[in-house]
């Protein structure tokens, strides 16, 4: 039997913020436009974001997009293209405004205007005092704007398909991509989603840790696609880590405990961060605060009966602050680590949270990729914005507060980009049955399966393996290993059996196409993370202790074919304004 064709202009993968502010973008255009998620798209990890999100209004402390830029850059260890990173935060005070406008109900300063708290590694007058630059709906910002996206795309008639799950992306023989392979969960019917533009919004990939902030849908799907479709990774080495996730957990305690004036001290009772970063102290920025904690407990400082943690301390700032500015925070402290952070601190270590690389993009949120080795161009009717693509304004670590900004300001300028291209090229090109061939063969594949081991053993292996050997510290020997034990599994994978080996269940079969693709993405980290022999912003090598620009202020580009590894220059000039050349990085 034929399998089901649906046709559109534009495709969404991901019902995230960064596809939801696309996908408005369009539908209010009167594209046909339709998203695809594989959950319901108010469950995307958006909803999770607890902190804030960035940008210079100048509300409680002055505050300048420069500002903004200059500690974007610095924060991202000089990797971050700086044209990129110059249109965000010029772009970031106008899209609070337009959110606002759209119904997110933003924390107020007493004057009615946003509130603003401070977050790490934010300064005013380029390395200056500390700014606050954040603006919260409380502790649950991502909640409240992926709502507010979510009912705006409801207005615009944008078609939903909940509960889909994308395969792979169809391209045809001239490197056009139209459209993608899905398959509806509950059914497990295969559909073909034709489109003249795709975007690919489908998150991040932090659950290839075993301890980590992310969602356990956060698999990387899209970035596997992107891989199996041609196009190469950017940057995968550099995966920040949260330095307080509740330990033992990772579920995430938001950097805004620190912005209220929350701080770490050790099984001494010392606020250590002093010693790392004298002036942020534990608003330094996150990687050099994950660093500080691993090392306060590898020798010896650490909290716990096992000596294994680190203490947040809250209970200063007293019941009504936390209350009110900290309401989540609290209910998951008691939740999960079972103290009530108004009489007791909260236990905290290092933690997988967010994917600085991806998919590479322009800041139209075009997918770029070098063509047959020569220079990259547009990959034709591809698109990708979010966690999952590479702008790169985050470079080699992201600040906290600038991935919600990152979606909206992304997602908006792809869905100006996507109706650019549906007026220059008003008719689809027909989509032969040949480009759809690949991946039903991927699909088939799982059908078949039986006799090695379960799915979800191999799922931990691998979680593990990133843990033990790509974790925030770093050494050639023990990535060498990691990257030798991936490849074995990978292996292993091909003959792995689904859950239940009577019945296919469909959960099950996602499950394994979600860890085929979250092999992909960890391969592509830890190969990534071999090659850089320097540090840099969250990739830290103990064998290569110093930043070397000479050799390394490059992107990576990892692809799949051959795993093979190549590299880029980073844009260094912004738009309008001087660019911020490297210099050490003090906090
Ligand atoms: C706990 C937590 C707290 C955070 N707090 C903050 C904060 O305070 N401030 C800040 O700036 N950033 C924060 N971040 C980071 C930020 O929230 C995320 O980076 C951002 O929301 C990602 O948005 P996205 O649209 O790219 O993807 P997501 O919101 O992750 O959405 C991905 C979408 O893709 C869909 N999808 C994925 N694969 C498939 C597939 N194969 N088929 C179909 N659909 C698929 C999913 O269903 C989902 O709809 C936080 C992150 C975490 C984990």
């Amino acid at each position: 039997m034929p399998i089901a064709r649906r046709k559109f202009d534009c495709l969404v993968i991901g019902a995230g913020g960064g596809g939801l502010r696309a996908a408005l973008q369009l539908a209010e255009a009167d594209a046909r436009v339709a998203v695809v998620s594989k959950v319901f798209p108010t469950r995307s990890h958006t909803v999770a974001a607890q902190g804030g999100m960035n940008a210079a209004l100048g509300n409680v402390l002055p505050d300048s997009w420069h500002w903004h830029m200059y500690d974007t850059i610095k924060g991202g260890d000089y990797l971050a293209d700086q044209d990129a990173v110059e249109f965000m935060c010029q772009a970031a005070p106008r899209l609070v405004v337009e959110l606002e406008h759209y119904g997110v109900p933003f924390t107020r300063l007493e004057n009615g205007r946003i509130y603003q708290r401070p977050f790490g590694a934010q300064s005013q007058n380029f390395g200056g005092a500390q700014a606050a630059r954040t603006c919260p709906a409380a502790d649950r910002t991502g909640h409240a704007i992926l709502h507010a996206l979510y009912q705006q795309n409801i207005r615009a008639r944008t078609h939903f398909f909940d509960e889909f799950f994308a395969v792979d992306l169809l391209r045809d023989e001239d490197g056009y991509v139209l459209g993608a392979l899905v398959l509806e969960i509950e059914t497990g019917q295969p559909l073909v989603i034709e489109a003249r533009t795709t975007l690919i919004a489908t998150g991040g990939a932090a659950r290839m840790y075993r301890t980590s902030t992310n969602a356990m849908i956060n698999t990387g799907d899209g970035m596997a696609m992107a891989l199996r479709a041609g196009v190469p990774l950017q940057d995968m080495e550099f995966i920040q880590f949260h330095p307080t996730g509740i330990a033992g957990l990772g579920v995430l305690i938001s950097e805004g405990v620190r912005g209220e004036g929350g701080y770490l001290v050790n099984s001494a009772g010392e606020r250590f961060m002093e010693r790392y970063a004298p002036t942020a102290r534990d608003l330094a920025s996150r990687d050099v605060v994950a660093r500080a904690i691993e090392v306060e407990v590898r020798e010896g400082r650490g909290c716990g009966p096992a000596k294994e943690h680190i203490h947040l301390q809250v209970s200063h700032l007293g019941a009504e602050v936390i209350k009110s500015r900290l309401p989540g925070i609290r209910e998951l402290a008691m939740r999960f680590a079972h103290v009530d952070p108004i009489d007791h601190p909260i236990p905290v270590y290092p933690t997988a949270h967010y994917t600085m690389g991806g998919i590479p993009t322009n800041r139209f949120g075009e997918v770029v990729a070098p063509v047959h080795t020569g220079p990259e161009e547009p990959v034709p009717g591809l698109y990708a914005v979010g966690e999952c693509a590479c702008v790169s304004i985050h470079g080699a670590n992201r600040l906290g507060g600038n991935s919600l900004l990152d979606i909206v300001v992304f997602g908006r300028a792809a869905g100006n980009q996507i109706l650019e291209y549906l007026k220059e090229n008003p008719f689809p090109r027909p989509l032969t049955e040949k480009a759809i061939e690949p991946a039903l063969q991927r699909l088939a594949r799982w059908e078949a399966r039986g006799d090695g081991e379960p799915v979800e053993t191999i799922g931990e292996e691998l979680r593990r393996i990133m843990e033990q050997h790509c974790g925030v510290f770093r050494n050639q020997e023990n990535l060498n290993q990691g990257v030798a034990k991936l490849l074995k599994l990978r292996d292993r994978l091909q003959h792995a059996h689904l859950r239940d080996h009577s019945r296919i269940f469909n959960t099950a079969r996602i499950e394994a196409l979600e860890l085929e693709n979250l092999m992909e993405v960890a391969l592509a980290t830890i190969t990534s993370a071999a090659a850089r022999q320097e540090s840099r912003g969250a990739h830290s090598r103990d064998d290569f202790p110093e930043r070397d620009d000479r050799q390394w202020l490059k992107h990576s580009l990892y692809l799949r074919d051959g795993q093979r590894l190549d590299y880029k220059p980073v844009r260094m000039k912004p738009l309008t304004v001087d660019s911020f050349p490297p210099k050490p990085r003090v906090y």
